[in-house]
């Protein structure tokens, strides 16, 4: 096993009801700057549910948060925040508001443009640099309310890129399974593939000695083929949305990251196309994903064909389960909902290949992957496989 720390000082506070402890949650005195999406949160009550919460405190409102939170929109917020000085921010939305309030949190009291926090890839590790946040968690899919790292896109330059350090943890969290009774039917699948994705990303590497975080790997995607398909038509089921809810957090708290290698690319690629096309996060990993498996075959032929063992009870030659693994994986997003080729989502699309790794290139990301091997050609062959 890989040495590694484990630290995660986030008060992950679950169940029914629990939107109430936001009274005690939030430091008493603070002045909150309450960040939300498109309005969602008004419809389905978790609005009213919050402002009771917190009658006490003094509440300043920003709302519009959009999917794939914008730089540019959440330079505003930074904004309110000086302007208004607040202390606290309390972000109640999914990953795209919980991405948004962890960047404006670093960037309010960043000494230089905070374009560079994305650009650069600065890391925040003293908090006392940053406003502290909280979140009310609205969809499940992220794992943004149990980590560090976050997503922006620049929207004038069409850019997704991350930020993040371990300053970037909420305080607290909050999550309450049932506020999915609201979430559409394409937000619940899109969870559950970005979350297997996530898991996927962590496990299918090369096969290494970690034995523990491989089995809370594989009892993460078990639970999730358990109980994906069912969330999305009974959302309503308690004891399907908070395995659902849980299982989502525990792919990417950092748990299972811990001791072993991991491989991003599958994100990195899919959030070019989001960036360039406006495709649903999860919904670019399910094109990119298989075929990234694919194009790195030989590298990951022993973990596909575990995976295939375990996951799927496969059995054959090594080759023959680990082929058979990645066919399995496709017909499970299929299931979900996702499409699995470019062409299905985007018009245009020809030269996206070529674009993605020019991209990459200035970007000096000429090695991806566990084993650093995701060169630009390989890059290259896995978009071009997903047309
Ligand atoms: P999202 O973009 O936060 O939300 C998608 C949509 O769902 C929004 O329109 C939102 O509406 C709606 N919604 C949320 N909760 C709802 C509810 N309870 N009822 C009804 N509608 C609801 O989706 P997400 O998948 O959670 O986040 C995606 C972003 O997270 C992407 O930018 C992705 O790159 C990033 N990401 C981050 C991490 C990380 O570790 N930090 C990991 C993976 C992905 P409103 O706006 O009106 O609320
Ligand atoms: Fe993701």
């Amino acid at each position: 096993m890989l040495n590694f720390e484990l630290y995660n000082p986030t008060n992950l506070v679950f169940g029914k009801g629990q939107i109430e402890k936001l009274s005690v949650l939030v430091p008493s005195g603070s002045k909150i700057l309450l960040a939300y999406g498109g309005g969602s949160i008004f419809k389905n009550g978790i609005y009213e549910q919050v402002k009771t919460a917190l009658s006490g405190f003094e509440i300043v409102e920003f709302g519009g948060i959009e999917p794939n939170p914008h730089f540019e929109t959440l330079m505003k917020a930074v904004a309110v925040i000086k302007e208004q000085k607040i202390d606290f921010i309390l972000a109640v939305g999914g990953g795209s508001v919980i991405d948004g309030v962890k960047f404006i949190s670093a960037a309010v009291h960043y000494d230089g443009n905070p374009i560079e926090i994305l650009q650069k890839r600065i890391l925040f590790k003293d908090v006392s640099k940053v406003v502290p946040f909280g979140t009310v968690l609205t969809l499940p899919a992220t794992g943004s309310e149990m980590n560090s790292g976050a997503v922006v896109t620049i929207a004038a330059t069409q850019e997704k890129l991350t930020l993040g350090g371990s300053a970037l943890f909420p305080k607290f969290s909050i999550c309450d399974p049932s506020v999915i009774a609201s979430l559409p039917k394409r937000q619940l699948q899109n969870g559950v593939v970005d979350a297997y994705t996530h898991v996927l990303e962590q496990y299918l590497t090369y096969p290494h000695d970690g034995y523990l975080q491989d089995r809370i790997a594989e009892s993460i995607l078990q639970t999730l083929i358990q109980v994906g398909p069912n969330v999305v038509e009974n959302p309503t089921d308690y004891a399907l949305a908070s395995n659902f809810m849980w299982s989502c957090t525990m792919a990417l708290n950092g748990l299972i990251q811990k001791g072993v290698p991991s491989d991003w690319a599958t994100h990195m690629i899919g959030h070019e196309l989001t960036a360039l096309y406006g495709i649903d996060h999860a919904r670019t990993l399910a094109i990119i994903g298989p075929n990234l498996y694919r194009v790195m075959f030989e590298t990951k032929k022993g973990k596909l064909a575990q995976y295939g063992k375990r996951i799927f009870n496969l059995t054959g030659s090594e080759d023959e389960i680990a082929q058979e693994a990645i066919i399995k994986t496709v017909e499970f997003f299929h299931v979900m909902g996702m499409q699995t080729k470019l062409s299905d989502c985007a018009k245009d699309y020809a030269k996206t290949a070529d674009f993605i790794v020019n991209r990459f290139e200035e970007r000096g990301w000429t090695a991806m992957g566990e084993k650093q091997n995701i060169t630009l050609e390989k890059v290259k062959s896995i978009v071009e496989m997903s047309y």
